[in-house]
């Protein structure tokens, strides 16, 4: 077991003034892997002191100086990319391949977007008289998710940077580690001292102390959207900006003349990739009543060709959930779905057979009435919810029923007929007929998926202020 009782501030590994710690376990032993410092209110002031004072500098610094840096950051990660993957791997239990080709790829990537938005943007826009400067917000408090843990730590820190901001994050304390070595890629890439700082802690402990601290200017903040509402009440008596990435409870209109089987094949798929545990999972299927018999045949034959198991096995499709506290709440939710009179097509309650140790769950269909509990909820585990609808207006009705609004999808031969569906649903991104992943376009989410946008441009535009100078 590996103890890290160091924080990155000021552009060095300082320890924690705390003496308080957690441990970090592997899902897919059940073994504590190592054991992390968390931070006290006294790390984060200090951490907010070199953010603060490295302010000055950086806020000034020019667009080329910030593209070059990115660029040695992008090089970096590319270099440290097999301990980043192995690190989310084990802390959070992502398949060995998905690891690599989804979640590092996906940091990168954000970076590489960050890079070109930054050569084509411009920090100055004239109005008649006037000039309108956009300027970097000041100091930044970041706090992120277990389950996308670089995606997320890179659709805050790479916009901030490029923005001219400064920043102390707060990673998941469940999954600590790949934040660790991210810290360690931006000192070995020369982010200059004190404009990334790393502070390990709690949300009630770290991350309020960042929230209601009165030289943080912004919060951006991804989790669940009870931890949303958290931040931006603490956020409030000081009168920060707040951004929030938060939950989902994302429904999939498979239309009547969907090819259906790559349809609901996919759309399990996706589901069940990160074991569920990703905010805009497609995981309420809508299906129409008379395909319903056809689509359990499809969803069953797909359930039997999914490979659950260790994660560090590179055929692994679907590894653990993260923690013995997440499984229990998926479990309870499969468990009460089907007291409620839910169908289970494939999977249920209970582990894999074949898995004894490890947060394993099955890969699980249900069919379930629009109005049940499972239905309303974001259930963030490897479950696909079906739900039989009569028309596409009920269909749409029925997608739109719901507390979230951060994604929706579409199944459909008809092009225009899906644009004509998309434009109704009440999300932040509608994806028809699964297309390729596009991070130039802004993500977030409507209603309590959150406010604000991340992804290339719409993420910069979240760290700027606007200043008019007229005359
Ligand atoms: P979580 O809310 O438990 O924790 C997220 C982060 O918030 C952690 O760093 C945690 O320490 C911190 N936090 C918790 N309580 C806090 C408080 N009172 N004050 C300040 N910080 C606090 O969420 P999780 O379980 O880590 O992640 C899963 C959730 O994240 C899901 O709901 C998922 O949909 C959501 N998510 C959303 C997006 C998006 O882009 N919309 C992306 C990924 C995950």
């Amino acid at each position: 077991m590996i103890k890290y009782q160091q924080f990155y501030i000021n552009g060095q590994w300082v320890n924690s003034i705390s003496n308080e710690t957690l441990d970090v376990i592997n899902p897919a032993t059940e073994n504590v892997i190592a054991n992390i410092a968390i931070g006290s209110e006294e790390d984060v002031e200090n951490a907010v002191k070199a953010a603060n004072n490295a302010f000055n500098s950086y806020s000034f610094s020019s667009l080329e100086e910030r593209i070059v840096l990115l660029q040695r950051i992008v090089s970096t990660m590319k270099e440290r990319s097999d301990d980043l993957a192995d690190a989310m791997t084990k802390e959070m239990g992502a398949p060995y391949l998905f690891s690599r080709e989804e979640q590092v790829a996906s940091g990168i990537d954000h970076c590489e977007v960050m890079i070109e938005t930054l050569k084509n943007f411009s920090f100055t826009q004239q109005r008649g008289n006037a000039q309108v400067h956009l300027e970097p917000i000041g100091v930044c408090g970041l706090i992120t998710p277990w389950n996308w843990p670089l995606n997320q730590i890179a659709c805050k820190v790479f916009p901030a940077l490029a923005a001219g901001c400064t920043m102390v994050l707060k990673p998941s304390e469940i999954a600590p580690l790949s934040a660790l070595i991210f810290a360690e890629i931006m000192d070995a890439s020369g982010v200059p001292k004190g404009v990334f700082n790393l502070i390990n802690g709690t949300g009630e402990g770290v991350g309020n102390a960042l929230s209601t601290h009165k030289d943080v200017q912004m919060m951006s903040i991804t989790g669940s959207t009870r931890a949303g509402i958290a931040v931006a009440k603490a956020s409030a008596d000081t009168v920060k900006r707040v951004h929030q990435e938060l939950g989902g409870n994302c429904p999939n209109l498979i239309l009547k003349d969907a090819p259906l089987s790559s349809a609901i094949e996919n759309g399990l798929r996706s589901v069940f990739s990160n074991s569920g545990q990703t905010c805009d999972s497609p995981a309420r299927m809508l299906i129409p009543a008379i395909l319903m018999a056809q689509a359990i045949v499809i969803a069953k034959n797909v359930c039997a060709q999914i490979r659950v198991g260790d994660p560090e096995d590179k055929h692994t499709e679907v590894g653990p959930l993260v923690s013995a506290e997440h499984f229990t709440k998926v479990q309870a939710l499969i468990q009460s779905a089907i007291e409620e009179g839910a169908t289970v097509v494939a999977g249920g309650a209970g582990k894999p057979a074949h898995l004894s140790k490890g947060y394993f769950c099955q890969p699980t269909v249900l069919v379930a009435k629009p109005n049940s509990a499972i239905v309303k909820q974001e259930i963030f585990g490897p479950v696909v919810v079906m739900v039989p609808y009569e028309d596409e207006h009920q269909a749409i009705t029925m997608a739109n029923d719901t507390e979230y609004g951060l994604a929706g999808y579409v199944q459909s031969a008809d092009q225009r007929n899906a644009q004509k569906i998309a434009k109704q649903l009440r999300c932040g991104t509608v994806q028809i007929n699964y297309p390729e992943y596009n991070s130039r376009v802004p993500f977030g989410g409507y209603k309590q998926s959150g406010n604000g946008r991340e992804y290339a441009d719409f993420g910069l535009m979240d760290f700027l202020e606007y200043k008019s100078i007229i005359g």
